[in-house]
């Protein structure tokens, strides 16, 4: 059975910025921006939006009441939308695996106003095969739930999962299941792996092979 490809969104396909958020924000709050930063990244509140347990209205309405926010939820999502910057080698050996014919899906701790803006905005997101989103599957790495959810959707387990995320707690835990799991920091270094698992050539870089 062919293998699937799984990749983490964040610091994976994207890299955010939270402070973009922060700064933008502080000023139509009664927060600093060292107050709102633990606010927003300290506080289990993410955790409960991104886990699925509170709608995005209800997010937006405890940051509204909790910093005294003067703008709109839309106003809101719209600076959420700017924190995001594609890394273009990852995108694109997304894209040569998908070529290649193998089956490919997100995996991502993450939150329906992220998820609404780049599903919209970035051409790699149609390409994948499913998405395995922790809002929508209410439960955040690197619990077993998310793990499992990615197992059902993609009917393979152990070995035929190869999955890439940036964070070591999840990566421990994709191996503990058997996946080939590997923490990706540099693209030349994922690039390689992805090439020792046989999912990738190095065709993209060298006109001679
Ligand atoms: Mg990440």
């Amino acid at each position: 059975m062919k293998p699937v490809v799984a990749f983490d969104i964040g610091k994976v396909l994207l890299d955010f910025n939270y402070g973009i958020l922060i700064t933008k924000l502080a000023p139509r709050t009664q927060c600093d921006e060292v107050t709102l930063d633990a606010y927003l990244n300290q506080s289990p509140l993410l955790a409960e939006y991104e886990s699925g347990q509170l709608t995005s209205s209800e997010f937006f309405t405890r940051i509204q009441n909790e910093t005294k926010f003067t703008g709109t939820e839309f106003e809101f999502a719209a600076f959420f939308e700017d924190i995001f910057t594609p890394i273009e080698e990852v995108i694109e050996m997304h894209r040569q695996i998908v070529e290649s014919g193998l089956s490919t899906y997100t995996f991502s701790n993450t939150n329906e106003m992220a998820v609404r803006h780049i599903s919209h905005s970035y051409d790699f997101w149609p390409r994948f095969t499913g998405h395995i989103l922790s809002h929508e599957v209410k439960s955040l790495k690197p619990n077993a739930g998310i793990y499992e959810s990615l197992e059902a959707l993609s009917g393979r387990i152990g070995e035929a999962i190869i999955y890439l995320d940036d964070r070591p707690e999840n990566i421990e835990a994709g191996l503990a299941r058997g996946w080939r799991a590997f923490c990706h920091q540099d693209a030349n270094e994922t690039q390689a792996f992805l090439e020792a698992q046989g999912v990738l050539t190095s065709s993209g870089h060298d006109s001679t092979a």
